[in-house]
Order: structure tokens, then C-alpha cells, then sequence
């Protein structure tokens, strides 16, 4: 992908943590480079990101607003950006402050942070109440967020309870996504929509309004406490297999070694199938 890179954007600001730097305000300079493809431009300024346009917003956004912390501002400048500039891939921001009020002898300080677009596929399900309404929620949520965008979706499915099955039967789908959250926030973003829906905590693998899932993040292979991608079952889950079949076909989940289709039939054929890391979640 091409890049684009805009430097030294120094400005008069008011962040910090001292009483004296949101009165006084210092010096801040940034960094910032994004990448963008630009074959297709045709000299037309329109079809690109006008860098004097960039480097003004940036300047406006931090003078717009006093923040204790340059994580939180150089955070929110991104997402700004993002939201702002939609042929923006990936963004790079580093904001130096090089008159913090550090009594040493010293030359900077800086934060970087990487933030871009990232195709997802979320697992949606829903056992309890107005099991499509709840599901089309999620639909109206993602529609309505600007770090969201929905770019297709499964058909809903009736499915029978997995794991525990003295419960109603579901109604399940697939979502692909595409976001600017990163994996925490994202996680985030599907826990509200689950709180919203009045979802209670129930026994494990229990009923529920609504559960949302995420099932891949772009090729990201991670596991911390409270999140696992891939999703440690999805290979194990006809429920979430099978809508996903219907628009992810031949996507080939990292770890896994299979596309989903192929997934999807060794599932049906009762094949051993490899355990991941967590296989449980709580
Ligand atoms: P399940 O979806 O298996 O029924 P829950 O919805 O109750 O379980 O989720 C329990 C926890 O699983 C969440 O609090 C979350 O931190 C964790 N978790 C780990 N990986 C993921 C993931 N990929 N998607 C969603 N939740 C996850
Ligand atoms: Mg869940």
C-alpha cells in the first residue's frame, strides 16, 4: 500500500496532567503517516487525502479539547482520523512533548500508535425473547457506529442448543465487519450490545437475549484473559460454521488450516478436530 507522510505539525496545546499545562498550554508536534491507495488517484484531489486539510485537522482536534493524558488524545486523534478520511488503510501517529515538565535533562517525549481497518466476522445468537429482534440490534448498532461498517451478512438460523440443552432453541448468524476498534474495544462494542439487550449472567453456555462473539479479527492470533481469536470454538460449532459458510466460503481462519467450507465438512463427517489453546471459555 502507499504511504503518505505529513511531519513536524507543531502547535500550541493545553494537555496534561498539572493545572499549570491546562492553563498555560506547550509546544506539540506530530507525526503522522497513513497509507492509502493512490493508483487510481487520476490527479484528482478528491480521490486522495488532501495532507493540508489532514494536517489542519489535527491541529484543530488538539486544541479543541484539554486532556490529562497524550494516550487518550493521540487514542481519539485516530479514531477521528479514521473516521474522518474513509480512504485512509492504516494510520501512524506519533505526538511528541518535548517541554513536559520532567526535571531532568531530556530531548523528548512521544507516543505512537497504529490504528487501521480490520475485517471481522462476529457470531450472533440469541435464545431468549424476541430472538430476531435482538439479532437485528446488532444490525441497527453496527449501522449506526462510525468506527463500524457492515459488509455482509448470514441469513438467520434456528439451531439447537449446544452443550447445554434443556434450553429453547436458538436463532444464530454471522456478521462480517469492518472496524476500527481494535480487538479490546471491539470486545467492548459486544458486551454493550449484550448489556443493551438485558442480558443477565446465566450458567455457563446458557440462555441468553443475546451473545455476540468475535470469531476472527483480519489474520490476528491472539489470547489474553479475556479474549481468544480465532474464537477457540467456532470450529467445533455447526451454529456458527454454517452462517458462516454462507458468506465466508473459502476464508481460511489463521490456525485452523482450513477454509471454512472445508471446516464445515469435516464437522459434518465427525472428524477429530484439533483443540485449541482455551477450550472453554468462562
Ligand atoms: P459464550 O459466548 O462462550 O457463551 P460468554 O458470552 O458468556 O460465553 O463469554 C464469556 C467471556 O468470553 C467474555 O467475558 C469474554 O471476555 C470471553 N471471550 C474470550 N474470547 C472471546 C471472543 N473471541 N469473543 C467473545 N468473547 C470472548
Ligand atoms: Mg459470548
Amino acid at each position: 500500500m502507499d504511504k503518505i507522510q505529513v511531519s513536524g505539525i507543531a502547535f500550541w496545546a493545553n494537555h496534561g496532567v498539572l493545572e499549570s499545562e491546562q492553563q498555560q498550554g506547550q509546544r506539540f508536534i506530530v507525526d503522522a503517516s497513513f497509507s492509502l491507495d493512490t493508483s487510481h488517484c487520476g490527479d484528482v484531489i478528491e480521490r486522495t487525502v488532501h495532507y493540508g486539510e489532514f494536517a489542519q485537522d489535527i491541529v484543530t482536534f488538539c486544541q479543541g479539547k484539554t486532556y490529562r493524558l497524550i494516550e487518550t488524545l493521540v487514542n481519539e486523534l485516530a479514531t477521528h482520523l479514521l473516521c474522518a478520511y474513509p480512504l485512509i488503510q492504516e494510520l501512524s501517529l506519533t505526538l511528541h512533548k518535548p517541554n513536559a515538565p520532567i526535571p531532568l535533562h531530556f530531548s523528548d517525549v512521544s507516543i505512537t500508535v497504529n490504528r487501521g481497518r480490520t475485517v471481522c466476522y462476529l457470531a450472533i445468537g440469541s435464545n431468549l425473547g424476541d430472538r430476531e429482534c435482538y439479532l437485528n440490534s446488532v444490525c441497527e448498532a453496527i449501522e449506526t457506529d462510525p468506527q463500524m461498517k457492515l459488509l455482509a451478512q448470514s441469513t438467520y438460523l434456528e439451531t439447537k442448543p449446544y452443550g447445554i440443552t434443556d434450553q429453547p432453541d436458538f436463532l444464530n448468524g454471522v456478521m462480517k465487519v469492518e472496524t476500527i476498534y481494535t480487538p479490546r474495544q471491539l470486545l467492548a462494542f459486544c458486551q454493550t450490545l449484550e448489556s443493551r439487550a438485558g442480558r443477565k449472567k446465566t450458567r455457563h453456555w446458557g440462555e441468553r437475549t443475546l451473545d455476540v462473539d468475535i470469531l476472527l479479527y483480519g489474520n490476528q492470533v491472539m489470547e489474553t484473559k479475556e479474549l481468544t481469536i480465532p474464537h477457540p470454538q467456532m470450529h467445533l460449532r455447526s451454529f456458527v460454521l454454517r452462517p458462516l459458510h454462507e458468506i465466508a466460503p473459502n476464508l481460511r481462519p489463521p490456525i485452523l488450516g482450513k477454509t471454512v467450507s472445508e471446516l464445515l465438512q469435516a464437522l459434518r463427517d465427525g472428524e477429530e478436530m484439533p483443540h485449541l489453546p482455551k477450550e472453554e471459555m468462562q
